[in-house]
Parts: C-alpha cells; structure tokens; sequence
C-alpha cells in the first residue's frame, strides 16, 4: 500500500515524485525502463526559459527557474546549470513584429527580455552571420541545465526521502472502483494507492484509455546531437525562428553547454509523427547547412553524438494538468510538447502541492487552463 503511485520516470514524474515525497505522501514510482530518464527526458537539449507568451507557461517556468538555478546550493549536486539567457535573432519585420508584440505581456510577468538592435546582436552572440540581421531579443534570467545531470541528482534525492523505484515495470491499467482510482495495475503485480498520477509522456493517452478518460497526447518526433566541448564563446541558447531555406525545417536552437559542447535541434517541417527514435541520414548534414549559415566560425565543430527522441504534442499545445472529471484520485500531468524539461520542475511542484492540498502555488486561473477539461483551441503567439 502506496499513498500515490507516479507513472513515469521522465522530466514531470521526477520532480512530481519527489514534491509529493516532500509533502509527506508515501510515493511509488513506476517507470517500465531500466533506469530514469530513459524516455524523451534523455533526448532533451536543456534549454530553460520562461519568456512565453501564455501566462500560465511563464509563471510554471518561473518556479522551474527558481529551481534550477538554485539546485546546486540547496542540494549540493552540480546539474549544469548556467544562467546565459535565451536570444531570438530577427531577420525579417514579420518577426520582429511579432517578437515586439510579446514583449508587454513578458514585462506584466517581470520577465527580464529585452529587445537589441544588430549591433546587441552581435555582441551577445559572437559570429552570427549579420546578413540581414534587424535585431533580436535576449532574456538573461534563461538558461540551460543537464537533463541527465538533474534526473540524476533528483533520482538520489527522492531515494532519500523514501521514495520506492520501481524501475522495468510496466504500468498496463489503471485500477478504479465506483469512479475512485485504487491503484494500478502493472505487468508483475497490482500496486494500491489512494492517488494516481499519470506522467507516462508520449505513452499517457494508453493508460488513461484503460478508464475511459480521452487524452489527446501524440508523438512528434525530433533529432538533436551535441560537439565536442569547445572554448566557452557563446552564453545564451540562441533560437532561429525562420524556417529553413531547404524546405525541411521550422525552427531551430542551438547553445553552449556549462562544458563547452554545443547541443542543436531543429523542429521538422512538415512534422514527423510517432515513436520512430532512429536517426536519420538527413538530419546531421541539414543541421550543420542551418549552423554555419548563422554562425560560419563553427565550420570546425566536431560532432559526438546524435539522437532522436519525441515531443508528446497536444493539440494547442499546452500541457494538460490536473485532476480526471470521471476518477476521482487520478491525475494528469501529460502533453508537455517541446518543454517538458522547463516546465517539469515547476509542474511538478504545483500537482504535487495540488493532489494533497487541493491548492497550487501558481495562480488557480492560470492553472485551470492547463485544465484535461478545456476545449484545445487556444493557439500561443510563439511556441
Ligand atoms: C530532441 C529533443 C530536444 C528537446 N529539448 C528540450 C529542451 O531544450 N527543453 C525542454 O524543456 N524540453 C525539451 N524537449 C522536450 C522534453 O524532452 C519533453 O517535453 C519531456 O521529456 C516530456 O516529459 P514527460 O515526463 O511527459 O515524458 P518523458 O520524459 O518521456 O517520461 C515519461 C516516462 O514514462 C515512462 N512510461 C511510459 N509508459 C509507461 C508505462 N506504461 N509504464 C511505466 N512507465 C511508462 C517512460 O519510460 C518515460 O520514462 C526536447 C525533446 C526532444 C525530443
């Protein structure tokens, strides 16, 4: 007997294992691979950034933040944390339109961005190709972190507070009785919990469907790859919002690492949908054309390693979080898209405070808009 069983040892079912932890709950955490981490956690870039444009992302942002940047003090484990700020180069006036229109809702949250002309440009990120560059912006309260370093750190943190891993077992149902969850089912045994939350990623919508609750998550798929460490020259995550001019690519990120390597990624286009995770031929010579068009120095980057691993999409997407209408007891905390690793801390620390106080440290509006029962029409200004 269990007081919640967490589904899903990934960027939201970490950190929510070892809030509930926290919060004095008697948590078990049930993952179906053999150690942490090993679903789209691992293929994360470890970009951080709260300046969105929804209000409800940037106040969970900001808590993640907040924690990120104070981990190693308070924990006393390095997670590769390094405050270097976020910048969106601007090429064209239809950007820096709409870059500037998202401007006043960021400083209503005092979020620290500001807009720079192309010399500002120029100095934050050394090298960047200036043809046709109008400008940018650039947040410095951003950053970027080791998704491996973190779950680590946060994996012998939760076995500290008592937190029972169950690692190479699969969650196949889940349990309920007269509309109340009771546990849940796993391919060696039955688990009995008061509570259940659902963190399984791309796989939440199976297990959800086994009580009839719909979940509209889905796999996207996404390749990123990572240099040998070079000379420290660039401090923020630099996003390149124009699509590729090879037609195979929406946008694209790129930074610095706290050790030096460089970490990519683009956003396909058109999308490529399921759990395919195996690298294509096409995406390292696409990449490389977008990273020495912006920055032409990096010619002699040599790259380590490539991988691929998915986004779990929601259809406006947004998250979906918080408690099932139809079971009471069992909760969602799916659909975290391409930002599962910034939003999970500061998530997981609302549903957390949420499943055993019925209150959020976010502002409740903002959290019920995260809400399973909204209608997925909402569209962000920039994803
Ligand atoms: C290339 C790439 C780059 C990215 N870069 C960033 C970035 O820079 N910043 C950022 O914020 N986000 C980034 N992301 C997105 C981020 O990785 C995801 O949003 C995040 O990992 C989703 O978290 P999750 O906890 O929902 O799912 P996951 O991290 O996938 O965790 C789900 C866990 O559930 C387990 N599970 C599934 N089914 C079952 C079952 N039946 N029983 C038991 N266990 C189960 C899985 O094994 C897995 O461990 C990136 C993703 C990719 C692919």
């Amino acid at each position: 007997m269990t007081d919640v069983v967490v589904i899903g040892a990934g960027a939201v079912g970490l950190p929510s294992a070892y809030y509930l932890a926290q919060e004095g709950m008697k948590v078990t955490l049930v993952d179906k691979e053999a150690a942490p981490a090993q679903g789209s956690l691992k293929a994360a870039i470890g970009g951080v950034r709260a300046t969105h444009s929804e209000p409800a992302k940037i106040a969970i942002c900001q808590d993640s933040l907040r924690i990120f940047s104070t981990w190693k003090e308070k924990v006393g484990t390095e997670i590769g944390w390094k405050r270097g700020g976020y910048c969106f180069p601007v090429y064209s006036p239809q950007d820096e339109a709409l870059l500037k229109s998202i401007l006043s809702v960021q400083h209503q949250h005092n979020l620290r961005i500001d807009w720079l002309d192309a010399d500002g440009i120029k100095k934050v990120v050394p090298g960047i190709n200036t043809d046709g560059l109008i400008g940018g912006t650039l947040s410095i309260d951003d950053g970027q972190a080791s998704p491996l370093l973190f779950a680590s750190s946060l994996t012998k943190e939760c076995k500290e507070l008592g937190v029972d891993f169950r690692f190479g077992e699969t969650v196949e149902k889940i349990l309920a009785r007269d509309d109340r969850v009771v546990g849940v089912k796993t391919d060696k045994e039955n688990i009995v919990a008061d509570y259940v939350l659902n963190a399984a990623g791309s796989q939440a919508t199976l297990i959800a469907a086994t009580v009839d609750v719909p979940v509209p998550v889905s796999p996207d798929s996404h390749e990123a790859g990572v240099s040998m460490p070079i000379e420290h020259f660039l401090e923020p995550l630099v996003v390149d919002i124009r699509p590729g001019p090879e037609g195979k690519t929406a946008n694209f990120y790129f930074g610095q690492t706290h050790d030096g390597s460089i970490i990519f990624c683009y956003t396909p286009s058109p999308k490529i949908l399921g759990e395919d995770r195996r690298c294509t031929s096409e995406f390292l010579p696409t990449i490389t054309r977008r990273l020495l068009n912006i920055i032409p120095r990096l010619k002699h980057l040599v790259i380590r390693r490539l991988w691929r691993g998915v986004y779990p999409m929601t259809p406006d997407g947004f998250p979906i979080v918080g408690r099932t209408p139809s079971v009471s007891g069992f909760y969602l905390a799916v659909g975290l898209c391409g930002q599962g690793f910034m939003m999970g801390p500061g998530l997981a620390r609302n549903i957390a405070h949420y499943i055993t106080t019925g209150k959020t440290y976010v502002a409740t509006d903002l959290f019920a808009s995260l809400s399973p029962q909204r209608d997925f029409t909402r569209q962000e200004a920039l994803e």
